[in-house]
């Protein structure tokens, strides 16, 4: 009943406004709507040159989210959306688009399947200006842990493990393994057992990350070779890959670390191809955490720009887990960077072997995505795509597959010097 007086309200404001001469200031134009579907969340964005206002509701039987938008008409920009939102997508079976009221235009996203929406609005930043963000979250969050079992069911572990992941793989797969009954303590610390790679393909979605001279972006590519590097592991008997994201969508830097940290991962291989102010620099970085500050300025500028990709990749700064961000920054730990230097040093000699190198040494800063407290994380500039030369390189699957293989190289060169210890950590 309360909602209904206030869309009166508005609805008498917006009569008195058509009267005087504020009216063109409130109307807000709408620049474009953009649909990013995902297994994790959908999300919908509009962009437009003022700031949106936004209510919505979510209504049940059948399950529907309604969100109306003031200030706004109907126009073919918004009616894009339906066409938009293909009938694939995890969440939402159709959109219908209408003006409800003078001003106020009605969106209303017929749901496959009950969700928790986040909306929230965002200023203007880099390329983008005003965005209103509607993310379609699942009521059951999909657990990282789930998928990477799932995905990895047609992979047995060795005999010997004592991968609690593994066992349960087996278990979801419908076999059974005697042995993992029969696991008794093992006091070597070298124990084979399957390594989990957690894959992030740097920026998605709304974040493009750098964008080269031809058009390429960096998320496209990064993508790209995170796959190839995938299926790569996947071959490997003793691996497993996860990619913290395996399409077209935003996830935010701290997401990325806890999924990483979820599945309990061994190894954290975040791959970007970024730009630099200067077109000709070149050569592929390979960077670990620097508690300290940046081991040079180009890291340290390199760090601003890939931790602003929750800026610009749209974060709802409201539902961040503050707790866990403080958490991340007090226990990045020595010992993981201790690692992260040892794993970066092995796949940047790999790298060296046929790219040129930015600089021949694992560099440091500040990267948000780092920031794993127990899990060795390294993060690649495959390449600038910024160069010219070097954004045709990028985006060419030869060169594509030459780093992936590189980086497997990297990562068996590490694992075989420093075996994988038993796992006791409680997350
Ligand atoms: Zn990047």
């Amino acid at each position: 009943m309360k909602r209904r007086t206030a869309l009166k309200v508005i609805s008498q404001g917006s009569a008195l406004l058509l009267l005087g001469p504020t009216q063109l200031a409130w109307g807000a134009k709408l620049l474009a709507v953009r649909a990013w579907p995902a297994e994790d969340y959908t999300r919908i964005t509009l962009e437009s040159d003022q700031p949106l206002k936004i209510t919505h509701q979510l209504l049940t039987k059948p399950d529907r989210l309604v969100v109306d938008v003031e200030g706004l008409e109907l126009t073919p920009t918004i009616k894009e959306l339906v066409a938009k939102v293909k009938t694939d997508d995890p969440y939402i079976a159709q959109v219908r688009v209408g003006q409800f009221q003078a001003k106020v235009v009605r969106l209303v996203f017929d749901l496959k399947e009950s969700i928790q929406p986040q909306l929230f609005t965002l200023d203007p930043v880099g390329d983008y200006q005003h965005r209103a963000l509607f993310d379609l979250y699942p009521t059951v969050a999909n657990d990282p842990l789930m998928k990477l079992v799932r995905n990895s069911t047609k992979k047995s572990a060795p005999p010997e493990t004592e991968d609690p992941i593994g066992a349960i793989a087996r278990k979801e797969a419908g076999k059974s393994d005697a042995k993992t009954t029969d696991i008794k303590p093992n006091s070597d610390k070298s124990i084979k057992r399957l390594l989990t790679i957690a894959i992030d393909p740097g920026h998605g979605g709304e974040d493009p990350g750098a964008i080269g001279k031809r058009g390429s972006r960096e998320k496209d590519v990064v993508l790209s070779i995170s796959k190839i590097l995938r299926s790569k592991i996947e071959q490997e008997p003793d691996m497993r890959a996860y990619l913290t994201r395996d399409g077209d969508y935003f996830v935010p830097l701290h997401v990325r670390v806890n999924k990483a940290r979820r599945i309990q991962a061994d190894l954290f291989v975040s791959v970007h191809a970024d730009a630099f102010v200067q077109p000709h620099a070149k050569g592929a970085s390979v960077f670990a955490l620097s508690q300290q500050g940046a081991t040079s300025t180009a890291a340290r500028w390199i760090a601003n720009k890939e931790n602003n990709a929750d800026l610009i990749g749209g974060l709802n700064i409201k539902s961040q887990d503050k707790q866990v961000a403080q958490l991340l920054l007090d226990m990045s730990t020595t010992a993981q960077i201790k690692d992260s230097l040892k794993v970066g040093g092995s796949v940047l000699r790999e790298i060296g072997g046929f790219a040129k190198l930015h600089k021949n040494h694992v560099e440091q800063a500040s990267f948000a995505v780092l920031k794993a407290p127990d899990v060795p994380s390294i993060l690649i500039e495959t390449a600038f795509i910024s160069n010219p030369e070097e954004e045709a390189r990028l985006t060419d699957t030869n060169y594509q597959e030459q780093i992936a293989t590189a980086i497997l190289k990297g990562i068996r060169n590490y694992f075989a010097q420093n075996p994988p210890v038993a796992k006791s950590r409680q997350i």
